[in-house]
């Protein structure tokens, strides 16, 4: 994330402002727009969201011209479908997320959302039919009741609190002091990272996007956690397109389609037990992630 705020180093007032109020990674686009280097085209349409089938063409792009960072990358994700992209730190699954929300435009190939290419749509409307739940979700100092609705301003509350259910969240605000009128944020009540997911989660299912990209934490959950955020994600993701950056081997058992990236390519593609069978690079991470997992659980 700290390599997204690089940019916006000169910009003094702006940066101030992400470290004070950055809700999501949603927010941090919009206030990126100004320096970002894509521009709608004139003239551009707003996209025609279907079923919010997700194509990489041949996908090259690189943040700087002398480092390619994807090497021509290609999937095809249908309406509604789970990909789960996996791989070694510094392979570029975050930056594919990127390229899904047009923070960047590609140097080579296309990326299509329901037949259309990114670049001719507006950003607005691209952006609205994504929805992110990040891997860190700083929070507004404000109630929680204005962080869930965040996902669609003029929310009622009895749609506030259905999402919150959804998102297996709601019991625990109750809980709270001034319940959905608790405030919280760097000034206000401090909620741990899984309270914290969860709140963006309700936030994305009142958004209602078509389409959802799930970072999920690297850091481990205790089991209770993990379970409520396992539950919260698949009410999330139902019968949404989601395009998921795994760490959790429930996640990509889950999948469709898994994709192996390995230094800005793919390395390997297929389900679970495809990949197992395949013997490589995917099913070495699998016996290592089990190995570790029967560690755990032995303690
Ligand atoms: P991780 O699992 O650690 O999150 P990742 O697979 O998501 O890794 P990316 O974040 O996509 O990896 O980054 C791919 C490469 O691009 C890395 O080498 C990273 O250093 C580089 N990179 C990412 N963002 C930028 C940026 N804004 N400017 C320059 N290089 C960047």
């Amino acid at each position: 994330l700290m390599q997204l705020y690089q940019p916006l180093n000169m910009l003094g007032f702006v940066y101030r402002e992400i470290r004070q109020g950055l809700t999501d990674m949603e927010q941090m686009f919009r206030l990126m727009r100004v320096p970002a280097e894509v521009a709608d085209r004139p003239g551009a349409p707003a996209l025609q969201a279907r079923g919010g089938e997700v194509v990489f063409e041949e996908v090259q792009f690189g943040y700087r011209p002398d480092r390619g960072i994807l090497k021509g990358v290609s999937f095809r994700v249908p309406a509604g479908g789970r990909l789960a992209i996996v791989g070694p730190t510094g392979a570029g699954k975050s930056t594919i997320s990127r390229l899904l929300f047009r923070f960047y435009d590609v140097t080579g190939g296309r990326v299509l959302v329901d037949g259309q290419d990114v670049r001719e749509v507006t950003q607005e409307s691209l952006r609205a039919a994504i929805g992110v739940v990040p891997q860190d979700t700083v929070l507004f100092n404000d109630t929680i009741r204005y962080n869930i609705a965040y996902g669609r301003p003029g929310a009622t509350q009895a749609e506030i609190e259905a999402a919150a259910r959804l998102a297996q969240v709601h019991d625990f605000v109750l809980r709270l002091p001034d319940g959905y009128d608790t405030r919280v944020g760097e000034r206000g009540l401090k909620l741990s990272g899984g309270e914290k997911q969860r709140v963006a989660i309700a936030r994305t299912i009142l958004k209602d996007p078509r389409i959802l990209i799930l970072d999920e934490a690297t850091s481990a959950l205790d089991t209770h956690t993990e379970q409520e955020i396992q539950t919260a994600l698949r009410a999330v993701s139902r019968d949404r397109t989601t395009l998921t950056i795994a760490h959790r081997l429930s996640t990509v058992v889950d999948a469709d389609q898994i994709l192996v990236l390995v230094d800005g390519g793919v390395a390997e593609r297929g389900t679970h037990a495809e990949l197992l069978a395949l013997g490589g690079v995917y099913a070495r991470m699998w016996a290592l992630q089990a190995e570790q997992h029967e560690a755990v659980e032995a303690v």
